[in-house]
Parts: structure tokens; sequence; C-alpha cells
């Protein structure tokens, strides 16, 4: 995420690295190429510049006293003034209809049906809702479908009418529907057109008129950069909407649309999608997004999504095998899911402190565990469950069958073996023995 921003910053920031003192000439030179870093990133000009301008200001008008470095203080400056300009705060979603009715907006493409699927598995998740999906997409049929598919994979009811090309009529069926149905929360996808034009503009706003949502929410793609900043603007003067959902930042997106776009509509961003699955979706969060762009990693979204996937009846299952040394790799394919559902690896890695720019250039696959899967597959329900009975032909046959090469096959079982070895000295009072191990 935003890799080429966070790069050229951290250059900008290093400047002032071995200067004792900020001064009105390392500053200018700092601010420079932190401005030149986010024209790159493709962010308004005029925003870059008031950035900057705000940045030099606050720097060269702070305490010399403070304890901080020269440097440490610009990232500190950069950092907030990011936040800022990002939005400050959270901003959550607002609950308080009876149902709560929520508009999707945006142009084609940009990920609406996407989006309309994961805030409804994140409402039912997180939030106990029980919310119906409404398909207002009257000109393309496969819409609707999609919403159906979308709803189907995370068990949310769906609401269509193919007879009806009324929209507006179906949003306000849709949501008699969830009051007889009891629905808490009901998500309405509209159609979306290539590029802004009149009858859309029309469409939804003659939506948004007769239902009355309490949330508005404009889907963005961020891929788009300035053009995103442009079709906001454009909806924003029809719906005057609440939020702006920033979509496919797992991609490579310059970052543009992401710092821009609160301060050009004053609409807050609140939540973000990071790719195509039901889970990809975070609240957004301007402070953790600047320290991600700034490659001071975001722990805090690493520990809470580790939280929200640690399954407590599993975990003490699996603490009872390793102290019967009954750990297989049935179990160490559950612990692979678990960590498989908390994203994608380049973005967790994106969230360690300075493990992005460590690990750049480095071609991380999205399934990193792929071929340890593939693996585990090939053995059968006895071998895994008694690893210790791999012989030389079973690791044959396994290598044959995974498509992998013996090494791979030696190398897992080692790693393997080591893990619960580990494990179980964690266990039973074995903090000191794996000190000694370690050579404590
Ligand atoms: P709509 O026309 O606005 O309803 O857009 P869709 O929901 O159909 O999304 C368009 C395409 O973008 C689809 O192929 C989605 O899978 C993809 N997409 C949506 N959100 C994301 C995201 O956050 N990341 C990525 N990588 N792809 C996304």
């Amino acid at each position: 995420m935003f890799d080429n921003l966070s790069e050229k910053l951290d250059k900008a920031l290093h400047v002032l690295k071995g200067h004792g003192q900020i001064t009105e000439i390392n500053v200018a030179e700092t601010t420079k190429e932190v401005r030149r870093a986010l024209l790159d990133a493709d962010v308004n000009f005029k925003i870059a510049k008031e950035f900057t301008n705000k940045v030099k200001e606050k720097a060269l008008g702070s305490d010399v006293l403070t304890t901080l470095q020269p440097g440490q203080l610009m990232v500190k400056i950069v950092k907030d003034e990011l936040t800022a300009l990002m939005g400050g705060e959270t901003e959550g979603i607002n609950l308080s209809g009876k149902p709560t009715i929520v508009l999707m907006s945006g142009l084609q493409g940009s990920g609406k049906t996407t989006f309309s699927g994961k805030l409804a598995n994140f409402l039912k998740n997180k939030k106990s809702k029980n919310p119906l999906l409404v398909a207002c997409d009257v000109y393309r049929p496969a819409a609707i479908d999609q919403l159906h598919v979308v709803g189907g994979q995370i068990n949310v009811e769906v609401y269509s009418d193919k007879e009806n090309n009324d929209p507006v009529a179906i949003a306000q069926a849709g949501i008699v529907q969830a009051k007889a149905n009891g629905n808490d929360v009901v998500i309405i996808d509209t159609a979306g057109r290539l590029a802004v034009d009149e009858k859309m503009m029309a469409e939804i706003s003659n939506i948004h008129k007769a239902i009355e949502p309490q949330e508005t929410l404009f889907v963005v793609d961020a891929m788009t950069g300035q053009d995103a900043v442009n079709t906001a603007k454009a909806f924003n003067d029809i719906l005057n909407f609440d939020g702006v959902i920033l979509t496919k930042l797992d991609g490579d997106t310059r970052g543009g649309a992401a710092i821009s776009i609160k301060s050009v509509v004053d609409k807050p961003i609140k939540f973000i999608g990071t790719g195509e699955k039901m889970e990809a979706i975070d609240v957004f969060h301007p402070s953790r997004m600047a320290e991600r762009i700034l490659g001071m990693g975001d722990v805090i979204s690493l520990v809470e999504r580790a939280q929200e996937q640690f399954d407590e009846e599993e975990a003490r299952k699996i603490q009872k095998k390793i102290a019967k040394n009954k750990f297989g790799f049935d179990d160490f394919l559950k612990q692979i899911q678990q960590i498989k559902k908390m994203g994608n690896i380049k973005d967790l890695m994106g969230m360690i402190p300075g493990a992005g720019k460590a690990l750049k250039g480095l071609d991380i696959d999205d399934d990193a565990f792929k071929h340890i899967e593939a693996i585990i597959h090939s053995m059968t329900p006895s071998e895994r469950s008694t690893p210790s009975s791999l012989n030389a032909s079973r690791k044959k046959r396994i290598a044959k069958g995974s498509g992998r090469n013996i090494q791979e096959v030696n190398q897992l079982l080692k790693q393997f073996d080591q893990m619960s070895k580990m494990m179980k000295m964690m266990q039973g009072g074995g903090g000191k023995k794996m000190m000694q191990m370690m050579g404590n």
C-alpha cells in the first residue's frame, strides 16, 4: 500500500537526519521533497502546497528545546498533518435508523456491489446486525446476479425484482420487506455508469430523496487518483453524502485519493477495501494510515486482526493436543487457515514497522502457504496425525502428489518437528528450558 509514497517521504525526511538543528534551509529542503512526494502520489497541487506550508510553519515554530531530534520532530509533524488531512478522527457508521438504511453510490466498477457485501458481512459479524441487501441496478441483470452471489457467500438475504425497472420502487419494496422480516439494516446497491452523467445523477438523487437513508456512502476506486476526487465532488454536490469508501487500496495505488478526498469534499473516509474477498474491509483510521504511509507500520490493526480471528475453543483443543503429543498436520493446516483469514501476507507485512521497506522488491506471493498446503493435502489422514510414520517412500509419494520436490517436503517436516518441540516446551514450564536451549 502506497509503497512509492512511503519511500519518497522516507527519503525526504532523511534530509534532516544527522542535522543537529532545524534551520530554515534544511526545513525548506525537506518540505520541498515532501511536496514532490505528494505530487508524485497524485495529490492535488493546492493541497500539497498547503500541506507543506503548514509543515514548514510548525517545524520552524516548534520549540527547539524539544527532546526530539530534528529528523524525528519532522516525522512527527508530517504524521500529525497527514492525519489531520485524512480526517483526524475515525468516523463510524450511523446505525440509528429502524431499520438503518444505507445507500451506496459511485461509478460502475468502483466496487459498490463488492463493498455492499463486505459491509453486510462486517455488520453481521462485528455489530450483530441482521442486514438485507437490495439490488437496484435495473440495467445490468448480471449486477443483480452478482449481489445474489455475494449474499450467498456471506449468508445474507438479498432482495431483488428483475421484473421491475424502477429503482426507486425496488428500493422502497426492499425496505418494506426488511421491516416485515425484522432486518435492522438495509444496504441498497445502485447502478453506476462509467462516468458521471446527468441521468445517473438524477436516478441516484431520486432514490436518495425517496428513501431518506441514514448513511449515504460514496464508493470510489483509489486507483483512479485525481479522478476519484473529481467524481467525489460531483456526487457530493448532488447527494451531500455522509462518507467515502475507498476501494482497491491493496493494489498499486499511489495514495493521492486517500490523502486528498477529505479536504476536497469535507466528508470522512469511513472504510477501505483491501481485496476482493468479503473479509477485505477495514475501518479507516486516519492516524494509523498516516503511520503506515510513513513506514511506521500499524501494529494496532495487526493485533486487532489477530484477535478477531482468534478462536478460543480451537486454541484450547490445540493446547490439549500438544500436551498429549497429538499435534498433527491437520492442526497445523487449521493454524494456517487462521493466519490466512487475517489477510494477505503482503498486507500483514505492511503493518509491521519497518517491514515494508525491508521487504520491498521481494516477490511475496499472495498465497504464501499454498506449497505447504499442497504438501499436507497429499498426505493420508493417518500420516497427518502421525508424522513420524513418514518414511522415505512416503515422502517421495507426497512430493510427487503435491508437485513439490523432496527437499521441500523434508524442510516442512523439519520445521514442523521444531515447532512441535517448541510448543511442547512452552506448555510445560518450558520457558526456562527454552531459554537454555537458546543459549541464555
Ligand atoms: P460495482 O460495479 O461498483 O458494483 O463494482 P464491483 O463490486 O463489481 O467491483 C468491480 C471489480 O473490482 C470486481 O472485479 C471486484 O472484485 C473488484 N474489487 C472491488 N473491491 C476491491 C478491492 O478492495 N480490492 C480489489 N483488488 N478489487 C476489488
